[in-house]
């Protein structure tokens, strides 16, 4: 049976891409040895380091002026970085998550921390709204993609001052203006590759204005030397999630880019989102104007509760895979990356459509 891959991370990636990596573990850049035993410092890897920074400037617009490397660790080892690194006294945070939660429990260490506003009151289905940025912190943290509770905030803020974004789950997913952030970050595994890379982008002014005293791996500094032509190769970096986040990219390039991302992936939530407005089985737990495109999160309606247990079942046996919703917020989740096909979202609103016939 055809499996309809809804996993939240890691998650689907596009078929050319596993291609790809799988003729590159055989043998890569048609040097007879495959990907995983050669030398980070061959030309070839050279030069996929060097088109996937390349890649990335490219689709994301991202200016000379920013930096652009790749770092093992994941998101979670950027909580704290980004405080080492930017972090001078006071750094304030938009608390929408429990990802962001735990961007600013790390921030802690460095210096003071403002919540600048939560929405933890209502198990963080909404995006705070009316917040006032304070001037006097050096930088201000949002979390632009909630992947728990599928809320999303959908422009660029305007921060009056340096502002700071986990992308992790929407990356390259919508146009960015990268201009209105300081840095923005992520771990690949949603979007743009495997687990194992995390993507950091940061204005190259703001590398080392922490004045702190780092250790040589923390340091931003490290890994993007300007005299070299080799960034995020301080030590060996992850080169086979790299890889398949290069191969990723490329698919996304061939597409059209982010806008063509992001014309699919309004086309997919709409789809969603809308049979479970009208669906009489199913309700959507995030406030309608902040929806995320990437995660879809919805239960049970009301009196219907007990059914729960059962679409798991049904859904199952119809090929969906990774529906469940995070235990904080139950019900259910499908996540609709960048990689999720259409048809995939057809199947899983025929599922519904069927469900609730099943009931009548
Ligand atoms: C998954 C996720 C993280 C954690 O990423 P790791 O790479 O596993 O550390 C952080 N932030 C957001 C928004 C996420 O979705």
């Amino acid at each position: 049976m055809q499996k309809h891959n809804f996993n939240a991370g890691p998650c689907v990636l596009p078929k050319q891409a596993i291609e790809a990596a799988i003729e590159a573990i055989r043998d890569f850049d048609n040097t007879g040895i495959g990907i995983l035993e050669i030398s980070h410092r061959t030309p070839g890897w050279e030069r996929v380091m060097a088109e996937v920074e390349q890649l990335w400037r490219e689709l994301l617009n991202i200016p000379d002026n920013y930096a652009v490397f790749f770092l093992g660790g994941g998101a979670s080892t950027q909580f704290f970085e980004v405080p080492a690194n930017l972090l001078k006294t006071k750094a304030a945070y938009l608390q929408t998550g429990v990802w962001a939660k735990k961007a600013a429990k790390e921030a802690k260490y460095y210096g003071e921390v403002e919540i600048v506003a939560s929405s933890e009151d209502k198990t963080y289905s909404y995006i705070p709204k009316g917040y006032t940025i304070p001037t006097d912190a050096d930088y201000f943290h949002i979390t632009t993609n909630n992947t728990i509770y599928g809320t999303e905030i959908h422009e660029d803020i305007d921060s009056p001052i340096t502002l700071v974004a986990d992308m992790s789950s929407d990356i390259m997913s919508r146009p960015v203006d990268v201009t209105k952030y300081g840095m923005i970050y992520g771990g690949a595994q949603k979007n743009v590759g495997p687990a194992g890379v995390t993507f950091v982008i940061v204005r190259k002014d703001l590398i080392g204005s922490s004045e702190r005293k780092l250790q040589t791996m923390v340091d931003y500094a490290t890994h993007f030397p300007e005299e070299q032509r080799n960034h995020s190769m301080f030590n060996t970096p992850p080169v086979f999630p790299i890889f398949v986040m290069y191969q990723t990219l490329k698919w996304v390039k061939e597409l059209g880019g982010v806008e063509a991302m992001y014309k699919r992936n309004v086309e997919k939530a709409e789809l969603l989102y809308n049979e479970i407005d009208r669906n009489s089985m199913f309700v959507g737990t995030a406030a309608k104007e902040d929806r995320s495109l990437m995660n879809v999160c919805f239960v049970m309606a009301e009196g219907k509760e007990q059914y729960e247990a059962e679409f798991m079942e049904f859904a199952k046996s119809k090929g969906m895979v990774g529906i469940k919703g995070h235990r904080s917020v139950g019900g259910f989740r499908a996540s609709i990356y960048n990689a999720c096909p259409k048809e995939s979202v057809e199947a899983l609103v025929a599922c519904m459509q069927e469900f609730e016939n099943l009931h009548k």
